[in-house]
């Protein structure tokens, strides 16, 4: 009988921020570069990579409501932002010989795939990396909100949110010398903290599904790696 080796299954959750670096706007080739070389050092390592990436560099539903613009409309230039980065990372990947495919909440069938969970799964078993964009494809929705729910949604072993720090502190850590690194959180603990690390019905469901998040610096070369392996680099959330 063949045996049936079940491997680990991480999904990324890269914010527009990351895609970002120093630039203020829009994508940081290098960044993007450095992000696909670490995501293909941990394919390449046999894990079975998704990744849900944000927009938040080129454009912010909210942002744009609070200067009057209707939020629902605002909310799908927020999405469509996804796409952009979508696409920017795919071409980094693929430049790493790294095979993708990207899947849209939002059908744009000239540039990638509509979400469809089964056929996700499948390219993952292949050792494809899935890119998913468009977050949950709803108004009022965040990018984290649609990083927990396609995480459950293909059984994903955890998530890895990439920020610019080393996890999480009792303060910001840029500002204040004095601030102290946590390296165990419960779900219970950020929600009731009302500690920034993702929205909060990101991490409810998150936790009604007993999914664990690491929250690591991915600015650090080599850190992705070190994240899904377990080492003790950045905030690891559990129930
Ligand atoms: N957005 C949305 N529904 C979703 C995901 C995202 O409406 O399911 C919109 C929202 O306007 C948000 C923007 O897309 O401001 C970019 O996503 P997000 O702010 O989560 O990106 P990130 O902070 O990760 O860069």
């Amino acid at each position: 009988m063949k045996k049936i080796i079940k491997r680990k299954r991480v999904l990324l959750k890269l914010s527009g921020e990351a895609m970002m670096g120093s630039l203020g706007y829009g994508i940081d080739p290098k960044i993007n570069e450095s992000i696909a070389k670490q995501v293909k050092e941990i394919s390449k390592s046999g894990v079975e990579v998704a990744i849900v990436i944000g927009g938040g560099n080129i454009f912010r539903g909210l942002a744009a409501a609070s200067q009057g613009m209707d939020r629902v409309s605002a909310d799908y230039m927020g999405m469509l932002a996804t796409m952009m980065n979508g696409l920017a990372l795919q071409f980094a990947l693929e430049k790493e010989h790294v095979t993708t495919r990207v899947q849209t909440a939002i059908e744009m069938c000239q540039l990638a795939e509509p979400y469809i969970r089964r056929k996700a799964i499948r390219h993952l078993e292949k050792g494809r990396v899935v890119i998913f964009v468009c977050g949950t494809g709803n108004p009022y929705f965040t990018t984290d909100t649609a990083a927990a729910l396609r995480a459950v949604e293909i059984n994903a072993d955890m998530i890895l949110k990439a920020t610019k720090v080393d996890g999480v502190y009792t303060k910001d850590p840029v500002k204040y010398k004095d601030a102290k690194k946590i390296f165990r959180l419960t779900h219970m603990d950020v929600i009731k903290q009302n500690l920034k690390i993702m929205d909060l019905t990101a991490v409810s469901l998150c936790m009604d599904n007993n999914l664990p998040i690491v929250v690591f610096n991915i600015k650090k070369e080599g850190n992705l790696k070190k994240a899904v392996d377990g080492q003790n680099i950045g905030t690891v959330i559990t129930n």
